[in-house]
């Protein structure tokens, strides 16, 4: 059996093992430099592939923690041991109150064939120099959950280990819901370097486990996905939020109520159920059920900002990211003690009632409890 893929004569794919057959993703000729990439769903993974396997967790927060409670209700105690290594913290407790066993960083990674480092990406680098690498085993295999560390050089395994990426798509606790609901949640997957001859089975085991193949996983390189993922964040992310904060000034000082504006943008769910259109009818299929006002608005007024030359901003984005100077920056930021990050951090956990906008949230959700 061969797994849903793209072929591709000049980057062969190693052979998968357990491999299911189906249409081809990207399958369009325009879509550029098709390289072998693949969809993986659960028959894909050998139910077994992680028996007698010694697992570790590292870092049991946003995503460690889910991640360890979907590995442990999938995978049989019997034949595969996990446990959790932490810094003595409150997430540290949190792991203990759950009923894992909770080791020092080095002790979980010495006493592992399989360790999925779940840090904060900007932290790996250092703790992996000095508490991973040296208690790994020849033949284990480090997971990450991003491609960051591996795409810019920040750290430099050595030959003798599998390293492999399951970078999902989902925040960490709506991927444990989702695991519950047997609904699963998408990834990007990639064997960046198979020393033990089975590091797509392992692979391919873990996102089993972890309840990726519930929905299934597409092979992306590292590189490619820590630029994809650092890419939309950085372009159309920035751009929802900004666009979000300016309508609501520029609509409240013109004397629209500031509840009806958040309403409007997003608090009626109006908005979640256009991305749900995007996905289920088509991106420009989907203008067309707001009607006739909506859609000529909309065109006109794309034709108006087109010559902002957004394009021109998101190709200097992504040049930053892909020669590797916002990785720079952003471990900089770490060396200074996060100064930005703290003042982004005091604008999304501060008192909503400190801004206009959060107020009228408030005072949305009190109008709707009441109702
Ligand atoms: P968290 O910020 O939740 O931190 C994870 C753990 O790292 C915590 O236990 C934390 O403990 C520990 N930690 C932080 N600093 C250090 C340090 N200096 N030394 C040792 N331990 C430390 O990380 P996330 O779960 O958000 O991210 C983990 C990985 O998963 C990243 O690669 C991320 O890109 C990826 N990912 C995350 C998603 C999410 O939903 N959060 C979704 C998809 C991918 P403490 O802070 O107490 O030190």
């Amino acid at each position: 059996m061969t797994a849903n893929h793209v072929d591709n004569q000049t980057d062969p794919v190693p052979p998968v093992p357990h491999a299911s057959g189906g249409p081809a993703l990207g399958g369009h000729a325009d879509w550029p430099a098709n390289r072998g990439r693949r969809f993986f769903t659960a028959q894909d993974a050998d139910p077994h592939a992680l028996d007698g396997e010694r697992i570790a967790v590292i870092g049991y927060g946003h995503l460690g923690r889910p991640f360890a409670l979907n590995l442990r209700d999938s995978l049989s105690p019997r034949a595969s041991v996990l446990t959790v290594g932490n810094v003595p913290d409150e997430y540290a407790g949190q792991a203990r109150v759950d009923g894992f066993t909770v080791l020092s960083i080095g002790q979980a990674v010495a006493s592992a064939d399989v360790v999925l480092i779940l840090l904060p990406d900007e932290v790996i680098p250092e703790v992996f120099v000095a508490d991973i690498a040296p208690s790994l085993s020849p033949g284990a295999a480090i997971v990450f959950a991003s491609g960051y560390n591996l795409a810019y050089g920040l750290i430099a395994p050595v030959p003798e280990i599998d390293v492999l990426l399951l970078a999902p798509r989902m925040a960490g606790e709506n991927a444990r819901q989702r695991f519950l609901h047997s609904e699963g949640f998408f990834a990007y997957v990639s064997v960046e370097q198979d020393a033990s001859g089975k590091a797509w089975r392992r692979l391919l085991g873990l996102a089993g486990a972890v309840g990726i193949l519930q929905a299934g996983a597409i092979e992306l390189d590292a590189r490619r996905e820590a630029d994809l993922d650092l890419f939309i964040e950085q372009t159309m992310g920035a751009l929802v939020g900004l666009s979000i904060m300016t309508a609501f000034t520029v609509g409240v000082d013109a004397g629209i109520p500031p509840e009806a504006m958040v309403m409007e943008m997003y608090m009626s769910q109006e908005m979640e159920m256009v991305f749900r259109s995007f996905r289920e009818e088509g991106f420009y299929r989907a203008s067309s059920v707001h009607g006739p006002t909506a859609l000529y608005g909309g065109f006109v007024r794309t034709m108006q900002f087109l010559p902002l030359d957004l394009g021109g901003l998101f190709r200097q984005v992504l040049a930053e990211i892909q020669t590797g100077q916002f990785a720079r920056q952003f471990q900089a930021e770490r060396k200074a003690g996060y100064p930005m990050l703290r003042q982004a951090e005091a604008l999304s956990s501060g008192d909503p009632a400190s801004q206009p906008i959060g107020r009228a949230e408030t005072s949305v959700r009190t109008m709707l409890k009441s109702s």
